[in-house]
């Protein structure tokens, strides 16, 4: 079984969520991936390593401040514990706004760290993809839409994918919700496969 390593940490402020979402995050993404031989490694074992910061986010991280501050936090990170073997961080805070999950350092973005995740612990999808899916932005993967930023072999005509890993769901308008998504497509396996945190 090849496998996805991965370190996670979470903020002082939501230490106490922690488990309850790296355990479902790990649980769902593994389901998702074992049909193709991949599933995550994660470290610590049991448990996340706690990050003293305690503020939310500002939301858009592509521009200061939100870019600084999450380079502080990765700043961060890394004095609190580093390894060699690259895993690929992923850190649980808060973000402020839409929230959600996001990839720094990923598409369209060269920032001094390889990219890593960050996950909001109160906006996840409720499929438990999340980090999948921005470990899909670590490996390279892009959103449905048009090049050069997005990819447009998970479109149909003008339509995204949506049920696609690297998607956000299809909305059911009978139950008011986002079905979890079910699709990921060989080229993107492939790339999960060439991702740096990626062990054979
Ligand atoms: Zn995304």
């Amino acid at each position: 079984m090849a496998t996805l390593k991965l370190t996670l940490f979470h903020t002082r402020t939501t230490a106490q969520w922690a488990d309850l979402v790296f355990g479902k995050q790990i649980e769902k993404g593994n389901a998702f991936l074992r049909p193709y031989g991949i599933q995550f490694d994660r470290y610590p074992a049991t448990g996340s390593i706690e990050l003293d910061w305690t503020f939310p986010l500002t939301p858009n991280g592509r521009v200061d401040p939100g870019l600084k501050e999450r380079l502080q936090m990765r700043d961060l990170a890394n004095r609190t514990y580093y390894s060699a073997d690259n895993r690929l961080p992923v850190i649980l805070c808060q973000i402020g706004g839409a929230g959600g999950g996001e990839a720094p350092g990923s598409i369209g973005m060269k920032l001094n760290y390889l990219p890593w995740v960050i996950m909001d612990a109160f906006t996840l999808n409720e499929d438990g993809l999340t980090l999948t899916h921005e470990a899909g932005h670590c490996a390279g993967l892009k959103h449905p839409g048009a090049p050069p930023l997005q990819d447009p072999r998970l479109m149909v005509g003008d339509a995204a994918v949506t049920d696609n890993v690297m998607a956000y769901g299809t909305f059911d308008y009978a139950t008011q919700k986002i079905a979890p998504r079910s699709l990921v497509e060989p080229w993107q396996i492939e790339a999960y496969r060439s991702a740096y945190f990626h062990s054979a």
